[in-house]
């Protein structure tokens, strides 16, 4: 029987990253075997055996680590710590991110550095870490989750969309250093999604997002997860330096 991927993922407590976790875990579907997960949080201890629990499997293994994704010493740790549990690593999943909205005028440049910091610099720091592994043994799957607030922009949220467009940049450039080393880079770029981030928004905030929205719903964090899938399936071989909408038409170019 083939080996199982080895995939880690950081944000992997809630949300978009827990679907992440829970569906390259439990899916074989489009070429990806199930995958050893291990996965990097910031806070929500009790959500580690939660997942175990919801993966519920014999057939793959599932490991959370705690850290601080924008610091770049705390992720080579964390990373060397993984392979060494995984036996190695073939899929890379940069999902950790937070918000801290404000306008222009009142954003503190406090508010500005966290959110490059989890957002963008995480994704320089996991990406470094596994690269190695990767490059020697020519093979990587490496998925980073932009927005599609970082396509359009978002009033209020400069920091946000400049930390997104980013990791689109980030996503094209190294892309194309990695292709020659058969290591695909890809983004994708959710829309509006039921998950703690977006549920600070209210009643009327959400009506309003509604009436851009094609699909005329909301997101789940699976149908980003999906996705996430395909893209480090071996059905995805072909395909990098992209950045898939996952949004209910919400942006179409
Ligand atoms: P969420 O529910 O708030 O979950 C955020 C995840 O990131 C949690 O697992 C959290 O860990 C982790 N995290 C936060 N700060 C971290 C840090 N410093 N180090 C390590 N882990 C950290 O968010 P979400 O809505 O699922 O969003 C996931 C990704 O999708 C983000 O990059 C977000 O920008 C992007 N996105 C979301 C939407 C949407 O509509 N929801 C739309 C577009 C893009 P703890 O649980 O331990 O705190």
């Amino acid at each position: 029987m083939a080996l199982n991927k080895r995939a880690i993922v950081t944000g992997g407590t809630r949300g978009i990253g827990r679907a992440i976790v829970k569906e390259l875990a439990t899916k074989s579907c489009c070429g990806v075997l199930f995958s050893d997960v291990a996965f990097i949080y910031n806070s929500c201890d009790e959500c580690v055996d939660e997942i175990r629990r919801e993966v519920n499997s014999d057939e793959t293994k599932i490991f959370g680590f705690k850290a601080d994704a924008s610091s770049y010493e705390e992720a080579e740790a964390t990373v060397e710590m993984a392979v060494k549990e995984l036996g190695g690593v073939d899929i890379l999943v940069n999902n950790a991110g937070i918000t801290r909205d404000n306008l222009l005028l009142r954003m503190t440049p406090e508010e500005f550095d966290q959110v490059i910091n989890v957002n963008l610099k995480s994704v320089f720091n996991y990406t470094k870490a596994v690269i190695k592994y990767m490059i020697k043994q020519r093979y990587g799957k490496i998925v980073n989750i932009s927005s599609v607030v970082g396509v359009i922009g978002n009033a209020g949220q400069s920091n946000y969309a400049a930390s997104k467009a980013g990791i689109i940049g980030f996503t094209r450039a190294t892309a194309k250093e990695l292709a020659t080393r058969n290591i695909t880079v890809n983004a994708v770029a959710p829309g509006f999604i039921e998950t703690d981030m977006t549920n600070k928004l209210n009643e009327k905030q959400k009506d309003a997002l509604l009436q851009n929205i094609p699909l005329q719903r909301f997101g789940k964090p699976e149908d980003v997860a999906k996705v996430v899938a395909f893209l480090c399936s071996s059905d995805a071989d072909y395909i990098t330096g992209q950045v898939i909408n996952v949004d209910g038409g919400m942006v179409m170019s």
